[in-house]
């Protein structure tokens, strides 16, 4: 069991996460089994409850896990499959499917040390934070690491070194420095080297502040990561060596960069994945050839993303856009249809308000992604969008919400439904087009109740989402409560032009809808085909949404 432990310091969003699957990434160059661990101390169970602006975008896996907070009782289940939006990242770099317990609150780990108490698993002894609390996150990352025969166990800890609530986490680790051999454990530490204009110079006095009050927990670090704007000079890398007592060549370089797909390759530049190999005993593998852990195939592509140089404009009509993060499985999974076909999207994030103007702000786009959300702010705006791209026949992708309000929109124009709306929207409307899913009816409590996680759809032949995929049968990740009411999939609606080119398996729930016209792509999934799409390989979706943008901008 070989733990590598990515903390951070200084202040968080510095990328620590695309540092931790880099790393990742270089143990996978030689061969290495390799797995990521997320640690989110905040005290909610799962973050499917956040609200997007304040967390960025919440991921989605494609198991759902029983997490049972008490073993070996079933008194309380909580499904979970929304996870850390720092997991798009992992599997993106990483092509592996990771599993949702891989991410560890603090709303778990007090959960099950409260439950467990009142089931008498404690009996006779106070329960504390040391050891209880701290054996109970030992446990969670010991059969993660143990569970899939992994060579290295990458554990990233939210937050930054210093705060209060993920000092316990910190503790753990140090405590499995301490019982397992000194070969088994790695610490990098991940911080922020700023560049003081009034001076001239990058300055180290942050960093050394932020190992002090690692090492005054008893962790010292082993390689220290710098991120700054441009790379370390050679001056601040002693500097930062010689206060936070690591060699020089484990002082690590994290510049801003065109594409993060490059990390990998600086830090292999760098001879980051020999000395990790060093630091961890580890002799590199002889392993068959894979285009997602192959060291030139992932240089090729890294290429590939640079080269891209034309541009495609895709608006994206929305509500969450206070912070860059909230629609990033979405920005990236444009991105890589985009680089594929040698472009680069050129995203428009429109931030719907009553103001808005949606047409002139749609004027001169080559795409129209509506995106998913829930409630009723910006709704009106949104179902405009997918009204303009119907009028001005714009290549138009609706996820989720998006393909609801296409819906909505359609009810509206084509059926004469006048306030037709999600009953999510509105309650009392005439005609509830999209409406609570059945198995939602007796659902009370909020967190990991929706429809969740990677689900079986029958794509129908003939349709422009088959011929995306061209099969029948594929599995996408889902999160929702609401659908499209079949209700109102009448003779008239078919003959109107709507189109329902997949269902789940009893043919029941609508998983997603296009207009039967030949020379307008407009597609509505009920589903998050963003979630699966890699760098080194586009979601079939989102390919065939671009594709159509491309020929729409050269008409
Ligand atoms: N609010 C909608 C629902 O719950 C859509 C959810 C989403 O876009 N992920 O069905």
């Amino acid at each position: 069991m070989k733990f590598i432990f990515v903390t951070g310091g200084v202040m968080s969003g510095i990328g620590k996460g695309v540092v931790a699957a880099s790393l990742g990434k270089i143990l996978q160059f030689r061969g290495f089994k390799i797995s990521t661990v997320k640690i989110d101390p905040y005290l909610n169970v799962d973050p499917g409850t956040l609200n997007p602006v304040e967390h960025g975008e919440c991921f989605i896996t494609e198991e759902v896990w029983d997490f049972k907070p008490v073993p070996d009782s079933d008194e309380r289940v909580y499904r979970i499959s929304e996870i850390d939006q720092d997991f798009g990242t992992y599997e993106r770099f990483l092509g592996i499917t990771i599993h949702p317990s891989n991410n560890i609150t603090s709303g778990q780990i007090y959960l099950s040390t409260i439950l467990r108490e009142r089931k008498g698993r404690f009996l006779g002894r106070t329960v504390q934070l040391i050891p209880h609390v701290t054996d109970m996150i030992k446990e969670r990352l010991f059969e993660i690491a143990q569970k899939d025969g992994l060579d290295v166990l990458i554990v990233e800890a939210g937050g930054t070194v210093g705060d209060l609530e993920s000092s316990i986490f910190l503790e753990s680790f140090r405590q499995i420095r301490l019982e397992l051999p000194k070969h088994n454990t790695c610490f990098v530490h991940v911080t922020l080297v700023p560049y003081s204009k009034a001076v001239g110079q990058q300055k180290s006095k942050p960093t050394q502040h932020s190992v002090k009050m690692l090492q005054s927990g008893g962790l010292q670090p082993d390689i220290v990561i710098g991120r700054s704007e441009t790379p370390l000079d050679d001056e601040i890398k002693e500097k930062i060596s010689l206060f936070s007592n690591v060699p020089k060549k484990a002082v690590v370089s994290n510049p801003d960069l065109e594409n993060i797909y490059e990390l990998p390759l600086l830090f292999e530049k760098q001879k980051l994945g020999d000395l990790l190999c060093k630091i961890l005993d580890l002799k590199a593998k002889l392993v068959s050839y894979s285009e997602v852990t192959n060291f030139s195939e992932w240089k090729k592509m890294v290429q590939m993303f640079k080269e891209a140089d034309k541009t495609v404009r895709i608006a994206m009509p929305g509500k969450y856009f206070n912070i860059t993060d909230s629609y990033i499985s979405i920005n990236d999974a444009l991105e890589h249809a985009a680089v594929h076909q040698g472009y680069k999207p050129d995203l428009k994030m429109i931030n719907i308000n009553e103001n808005t103007d949606i047409y002139a702000e749609l004027k001169e786009c080559d795409g129209i992604l509506l995106t998913p959300g829930f409630g009723e702010r910006a709704v009106e705006g949104m179902i405009r969008s997918a009204e303009y791209a119907m009028e001005n026949k714009v290549p138009f992708l609706g996820i989720c919400f998006g393909a609801q309000l296409f819906w909505i929109a359609f009810c509206r124009k084509y059926l004469g439904l006048e306030n037709a709306n999600s009953t999510e929207i509105d309650k009392n409307t005439p005609y509830p087009v999209v409406d609570l899913l059945e198995s939602q009816r007796e659902v009370t409590e909020k967190g990991g109740t929706m429809r969740l996680g990677g689900l079986k759809i029958l794509l129908k032949e003939g349709t422009k989402l088959y011929k995306a995929y061209g099969k029948k049968e594929i599995i996408e990740r889902f999160r929702h409560r609401y659908h499209i009411n079949n209700d109102f999939l009448t003779k008239e609606a078919y003959e109107k032009g709507i189109v329902v080119s997949s269902t789940d398996t009893t043919g029941k729930i609508i998983n997603s809808i296009e207009l039967n016209r030949p020379d307008h792509w407009m597609v509505g999934t009920q589903f998050h085909p963003e979630f699966k799409s890699r760098p080194f390989r586009a979601s079939e979706t989102y390919s065939g949404f671009i594709k159509e943008c491309i020929k729409f901008k050269h008409k």
